[in-house]
């Protein structure tokens, strides 16, 4: 026996800590970017510090910590680059909002003592994900952790900003933007939601002027007329003909107003007139560029009415809606309200309804890129499943010039410097020291840049750029982005649009996306349903090797899936079978020697179980190759439970409680050898409980090795044949006998008779007399049932014949026959006695006394069975 101790249960809580210290301590995690061997680099999407790691980042996180173990046990040179994201605008409402629950004054907060206590909320925040990130057992190179907004990545953003300045494609502009009004701020497209709402059309008068006559309008936003600077019409619209070039007067303002013609408009919506207001309207907006239509803009950027709209000045656009209708109602120009849902553009973060404005803001034109990031689409990167490529095009297809600039505090400063003399714009890596004009006073732009602006940049500022380092030229691109089909175009295509601009390259090789992890209902977990689990707490009580396990296996790629607990609890069995199974092997071996070498003499199921080790390794790397850990983890499952524990460990049984001191040598190295290589093939997914089984039996870290194939010499195919042809025969004789519940205590020959594998069965009878509880095999030579009662247990290549006389105790059955002609004797003369009583006869119906008589006729034939029973048994007895 080895001199070693384990635990007789498997108790997660007990070494995954030292297991993860250990990892650290050895320096597993960091990568060598002047390493000979082949390279390979996944960034982790920096999760937000706005909160704790929840249960899709466990999932995204599990899922490149597989892949790159098995990266690194294919040999490779392995860096996952970790960090966090800043998350400008996620982080600066919640940072307000924590300091408003202070009972602080936020409005005599300055911008410096804001960003203090922004940079302490990121500290903390920062120390929290990392934590729980080592929990999940994260195998991240935290020597070089990241933030977005470190002074590296901020050098590498204003590279990119100053570069597409010069090259004339970030500029400043007034154009039409995506004002919300709760978080006071421009928000990009990608943050504009999409909600159905209640509300109305009004239908309002604008007379024609110098007539009685009027052009009817429908509108949802009647406060918006303020503003109003024409009216259009669809140039090919009948109705219309005579107005177009007529002035009219819009209602309370009395402004007069061209009518103009414009394709635009659609003959079908509303009454076939548009009101046309360019500052509060993106369609409006473009008509009023096309006819050069001045822009009166009425609402100011806090959501209330400005200058512009006279005597509503200060209201809220709901007052000010009330306020018009009213107005227009006394005015006699409302013609009708009609209820109408429509469709409203809201914040992301805050729902509020968002305010189309125009704006001065700063703006990058999305034209080329996203040309070429259409051009390169499957031809340097890909999507997997490919799927998702439709998401990414359709955005591309459509994109309008990226509004990049935030009027927050939390996040990039926009490099530009304006001359406090001249006011001429410097746009520069730093502060310039002096102006054309002489000055050298100047003041940056107030601004941030949108927090998709820095994250686009991951793959290469984390690597050194703008600096030409050792890691950029070793693993820059990277080779697999892993990330959730909600963030495509708000991430992954910035991204790619970035790697292009700075480096000339697709920023990776595929995007694996994966799905959400839904609650056991199929909900998406959030705050508001509090139907969130915690990953930490799952850990606490099941280990992180369970919830890897469940979380890898189970579903398909880029679908959602539900988190069940009884999955977490299958997983954790799981990990509990691998436990025993090893304790069994390592503490019953006399040495963990597994160099087979050809004094070995291999038995059937050694090499059935070798081959087998080897078609499932090769099948796991290929699932692996193609992303799709989910199979071979499903492919590892079955072959640790059902063929290694349930089969391999059991025939060896054989030889290590037999005489033969090699025989059993034999069997300790084989099973000693196939424990290791499942211990390494599972390691990607159950990394703690694999190196904590490791430690017992090795001195090496079982992550730093590389795997190593079952060498071809010990492969037999023909072995996994015949070994099948016995389990299925083990199998089917194990079957009778429960349906007969003989104890397994009770031996019983076994007749054989198979057409092809009478040698297979011979050699091998040990399988059948240790696994079936036989006592004996006898082969039989043609297929004729022998003379003796037998029972008989079919396969697809064999009969076996159990003799009845083996298996079948006659006392037993002796006694239930007994028992069952005493329950039958009774039954029969009751109903003997009922039919033959002629008050029961003549009365009752005649379907019921066939009934009757039916019953008693199955009782008579029952009874003769049983008889028969008794006498065959008697004569045995
Ligand atoms: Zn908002
Ligand atoms: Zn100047």
């Amino acid at each position: 026996m080895a001199n070693i101790e384990m635990g007789k249960t498997y108790s997660p809580s007990e070494f995954e800590e030292k297991i993860y210290k250990l990892w650290e301590d050895n320096g597993c995690f960091i990568a060598n970017a002047k390493s000979e061997k082949p390279k390979f680099s996944i960034v982790l999407p920096p999760p937000n510090i706005t909160a704790q790691l929840h249960m899709g980042h466990a999932f995204d996180h599990t899922l490149q910590d597989v892949l790159c173990r098995f990266k690194r046990m294919t040999g490779h040179e392995v860096l996952w680059l970790p960090g966090t994201d800043h998350a400008s605008i996620a982080t600066e409402v919640k940072v307000w909002d924590a300091m408003r629950e202070e009972g602080i004054d936020v409005d005599k907060v300055s911008r410096e003592e804001f960003l203090k206590r922004a940079n302490q909320w990121k500290e903390k925040y920062v120390a929290r994900i990392t934590k729980q990130m080592k929990r999940i057992g994260n195998s991240c190179d935290w020597s070089r952790q990241r933030f977005t907004m470190d002074e590296g990545c901020n050098k590498a953003v204003n590279k990119y900003f100053v570069e597409n300045y010069e090259k004339g494609l970030i500029y400043k502009g007034s154009r039409m933007i995506n004002w919300c009004v709760g978080c006071g701020t421009s928000i990009s497209d990608a943050e504009v939601e999409h909600e159905e709402k209640e509300g109305n059309f009004y239908h309002l008068k604008y007379m024609i002027k110098g007539t009685d006559e009027f052009l009817e309008i429908a509108t949802t936003r009647p406060e918006t007329l303020l503003g109003d600077t024409a009216v259009a019409v669809n140039p090919t619209d009948e109705r219309f003909k005579d107005v177009i070039g007529k002035t009219v007067i819009v209602p309370i303002v009395n402004r007069e107003v061209p009518v103009v013609a414009d394709a635009y408009v659609d003959l079908e919506t509303g009454t076939g007139a548009l009101k046309i207001t360019p500052s509060h309207d993106v369609n409006d907006y473009a008509i009023g560029e096309r006819h050069d239509l001045e822009s009166i803009c009425v609402i100011s950027l806090d959501g209330t009415m400005n200058e512009n709209a006279d005597k509503y000045q200060g209201m809220t656009r709901e007052q000010c809606r009330k306020e018009i209708v009213s107005q227009l109602k006394d005015e006699n120009l409302l013609v009708k309200i009609v209820p109408h849902n429509h469709n409203v553009g809201t914040c992301y973060r805050c729902h509020k309804v968002v305010e189309p404005m125009v704006s001065e803001q700063w703006f990058m034109n999305m034209d080329e890129v996203a040309k070429r990031g259409l051009d390169i689409l499957n031809k340097e990167f890909k999507f997997v499943p490919q799927r998702f490529e439709k998401i990414y095009v359709n955005w591309l297809e459509g994109i309008r010039d990226w509004c990049i600039s935030r009027q927050l505090w939390w996040g990039h400063r926009i490099p530009a410097y304006y001359c406090d003399d001249c006011n001429k714009t410097h746009v520069a890596l730093e502060m310039p020291k002096s102006c054309s004009c002489g000055s050298s006073k100047f003041t940056q732009d107030e601004d941030v840049l949108d927090t998709w602006f820095s994250s686009a940049l991951w793959p290469f500022s984390t690597m050194g750029y703008p600096e030409k380092t050792d890691d950029l030229e070793a693993f820059y691109p990277t080779n697999v982005l892993v990330t959730g089909y909600d963030i495509i175009f708000f991430w992954v295509a910035r991204m790619v649009f970035a790697g292009l601009s700075q480096t000339d390259k697709a920023p990776f090789d595929s995007v694996l996306i994966h799905g959400l992890v839904r609650d056991e209902k199929g909900r998406k977990m959030s705050k508001s349903l509090g139907n969130g689990i915690d990953p930490l707490e799952v850990i606490d009580k099941y280990g992180a090797d369970a919830l890897r396990f469940m979380l890898i296996t189970g579903n398909t790629p880029g679908n959602d899936q539900r988190f069940q607990f009884e999955r977490v609890e299958a997983a954790r069995n799981f990990a509990n079978k691998l436990w025993n199974a090893s304790r069994f092997v390592i503490m019953g071996v006399s040495s963990f020697d597994s160099d087979i070498n050809s004094d070995d003499k291999l038995t059937l199921s050694d090499k059935w179980i070798l081959t087998r080790l080897d078609a499932v390794s090769k099948k796991v790397f290929d699932y692996a190759e193609k992303l799709d850990f989910g199979a071979g983890g499903d492919v590892l499952y079955d072959f640790v439970w059902n063929e290694y524990c349930d089969w391999y460990i059991e025939t060896s049984k054989i030889r290590l409680y037999g005489e033969d001191e090699n025989a059993k040598k034999t069997a300790e190295k084989v099973l000693m050898y196939v424990l290791k290589k499942i211990l390494k093939l599972l390691e990607p997914f159950m990394p703690f409980i694999t190196e904590e089984i490791n430690s017992l039996i090795s001195d090496n870290i079982l992550m730093n090795e590389v795997f190593e194939p079952v060498k071809a010499e010990f492969l037999d195919e023909n072995a996994v044949n015949e070994m099948q042809v016995l389990m299925d025969a083990i199998r089917s004789m194990r079957n009778a006998r429960n349906e007969l519940d003989v104890p397994p205590s009770k031996k019983a020959k076994a007749y054989i008779y198979t057409k092809d594998y009478k040698n297979c069965f011979a050699e091998n009878s040990s399988y059948l007399i240790f696994l079936a509880s036989c006592n004996e095999v006898i082969m039989l030579d043609e297929d004729k049932e022998p003379e003796f009662d037998n029972i008989v247990a079919v396969t697809s290549t064999c009969k076996i014949y159990i003799p009845s006389d083996d298996i079948i105790d006659y006392k037993k059955e002796f006694d239930r026959l007994s028992k069952e002609k005493v329950k039958l004797d009774k039954e029969i003369s009751r109903l003997e006695k009922k039919l033959s009583n002629k008050a029961f006869t003549d009365k009752a119906p005649q379907a019921v006394v066939d009934k009757e008589n039916e019953k008693l006729e199955n009782y008579q034939k029952m009874m003769n069975d049983v008889l028969l029973g008794i006498k065959k048994i008697e004569s045995k007895l």
